[in-house]
């Protein structure tokens, strides 16, 4: 009778999204012998943002080697940054290669996932109208959930040209002597500007905010490197090399005393403002534009990008920087606030995301745990924050893969594959003692927090008081920086790898 009150969940382990975070939750489970478990996935293949985005231009602006998964290290990649065609292929054949398509369920979007604490798990309410339940639930829907669909510019509907958005980019449009403008200066428009614009036949930059953009030489892999890469060791060796150089930056700026952090800040910003301004004039011939493409803020307080051809782009005659706001969009374009009107076919929204680190992005009822507690209110009120980045009280047997205070400053790969550690050893652990609940301890994701609050000084003076002026999503709308973890790489790896099984309490359902 209890058994039928009671009725085992239809998945031991669900995981939500797969992307690269997904698939290599995937992967661990498989590792960790745990059979039972889907992979849902509201898209229609797996890939995540690679799947999502094939905007011309798209690119890694990390090398290769720092974007894979340490236990999938290609040896093949063409380029030192990989295209985004090139990146989508090499999460398929990963999947592929891991035997991950059996559990896949595609076209299967999360609606909400609501906490059964009787059952002791997680009922997932699905798009469609179905429910799935599941012991445990790892969720891995990433870190630019999904795009600002509005971008707060008065008069969208009004314009009757093309609106074109970087993560679902027509191709079948042919750009060929249009009139094109894009709106934002972010990573991808720093990609799609130089890419179209020897295409279009003319093309319009609005700028917001000017970005960092330093040239990326992406010369071909020859062969012979291809063949040492191929080495065993040999990438990983390099990879660790690069690890130990973004671990020490990471760890400087966490550690060093406010009275040294200051200044020197403060330095580092001015000088490279500097070095910039020489960068643009050897770069940009016109003074106007030069001027108008030079950041008075510092290289990280928003996601800086590498390109050659973003500012070069600047010197042809058929692109224009347009710096002065846009006050709404007209039937045929956009208008200024200075009053001029410009027409375009097509107006290119790269003006961003609903990103992880935001408070607003957990939208109220969609994730409800233990007594009622509702994760998009709790952030509203209490702050963005998490054990380990991962798991909170009131959410038992769930973790997230990109958290409160989680990005490493490494590779996407190598951090996702830390915080899928961190859930299946605790997945693991739980099967081990037969236990069908785990939630982590009160008082140890408190003194976690306060950690990394403290540690996380830094970060916070120089996003929310150094650089307080530009709009970055480094900082959130309550004035914190939590997207990067301010620990370091090794020291965040050690902690998922190695977390006391004493932080978490591992019950079983008796009734
Ligand atoms: C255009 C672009 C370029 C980037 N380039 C770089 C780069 O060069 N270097 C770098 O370090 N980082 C880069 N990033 C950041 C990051 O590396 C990628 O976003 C990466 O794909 C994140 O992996 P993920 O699995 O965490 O999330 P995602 O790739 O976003 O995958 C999440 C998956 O979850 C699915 N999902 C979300 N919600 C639900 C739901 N409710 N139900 C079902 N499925 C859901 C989504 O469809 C998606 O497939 C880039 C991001 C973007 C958007």
């Amino acid at each position: 009778m209890g058994a039928e009150r009671h009725p085992a969940p239809d998945h031991e382990v669900v995981v939500i999204g797969a992307g690269p975070g997904g698939i290599a939750a995937g992967v661990k489970l498989t590792r960790a012998g745990v059979e039972d478990f889907v992979i849902l996935e509201r898209a229609d293949e797996v890939g995540g943002s690679w799947h999502e985005n094939h905007y011309p231009g798209l690119e890694v602006d990390i090398p290769s080697l720092a974007y894979q998964y340490s236990f999938a290290r290609n040896p093949h990649w063409s380029r030192l940054f990989a295209s985004g065609a090139e990146v989508r292929r090499y999460h398929v054949a990963v999947a592929r290669r891991f035997g991950l398509y059996p559990h896949l369920r595609f076209g299967t979007a999360v609606a909400a996932e609501e906490w059964d604490g009787d059952r002791h798990c997680w009922a997932l309410r699905l798009a469609d109208g179905g429910v799935l339940t599941a012991r445990f639930v790892i969720s891995a829907v990433g870190a630019f959930i999904s795009p600002k669909l509005d971008p707060g510019i008065a008069g969208l509907d009004r314009y009757r040209g093309r609106i074109q958005r970087p993560s679902d980019w027509d191709d079948d449009y042919d750009l060929t002597g249009k009139r094109v403008a894009i709106i934002g200066t972010g990573a991808s428009s720093v990609q799609i500007t130089p890419a179209i614009a020897g295409k279009v036949g003319s093309l319009a930059v609005f700028q917001r905010t000017p970005v960092w953009c330093l040239p990326k030489p992406n010369p071909r892999i020859p062969r012979a490197v291809r063949w040492a890469l191929g080495v065993p060791g040999v990438q990983a060796g390099v990879h660790g090399a690069a690890l130990v150089a973004v671990d020490a930056v990471v760890r400087t700026m966490s550690n060093a005393p406010m009275p040294v952090v200051r200044p020197g800040l403060r330095a580092i910003d001015a000088t490279a403002i500097r070095g910039y301004r020489g960068l643009l004039r050897l770069l940009v011939r016109d003074p106007g534009i030069r001027a108008g493409l030079a950041p008075d803020y510092g290289p990280i307080a928003k996601r800086p990008t590498l390109n050659t051809g973003y500012l070069l782009a600047f010197n042809r005659d058929n692109v224009d920087l347009v710096t002065t706001p846009i006050e709404r969009f007209t039937e045929h374009g956009l208008r200024t606030t200075d009053g001029i009107e410009r027409n375009f076919d097509m107006v290119v929204l790269a003006t961003g995301y609903h990103v992880f680190s935001d408070p607003e992005t957990y939208t109220p009822g969609l994730v409800v745990g233990c007594d009622g507690l509702d994760l998009g209110k709790y952030y509203i009120e209490h702050g963005l924050q998490a054990y380990e980045s991962v798991s909170l009280p009131g959410l038992p047997n769930r973790w997230t893969l990109v958290g409160p205070y989680s990005w490493t400053g490494s590779g996407w790969h190598a951090f996702v594959e830390m915080t899928a550690d961190h859930a299946v050893r605790a997945i693991s652990e739980a099967r081990r003692r037969s236990a069908t609940r785990v939630a982590v301890r009160q008082d140890a994701h408190d003194a976690y927090h306060r950690r990394i609050y403290r540690n996380g000084a830094a970060m916070r003076y120089y996003l929310t008081e150094l650089n307080a002026h530009v709009p970055t999503y480094y900082r959130n709308s309550q004035g914190d920086s939590t997207y990067i973890r301010p620990t370091g790489f090794f020291s965040a790896r050690r902690a998922h790898h190695r977390f006391p099984f004493t932080d978490y309490d591992f019950d079983r359902r008796t009734a």
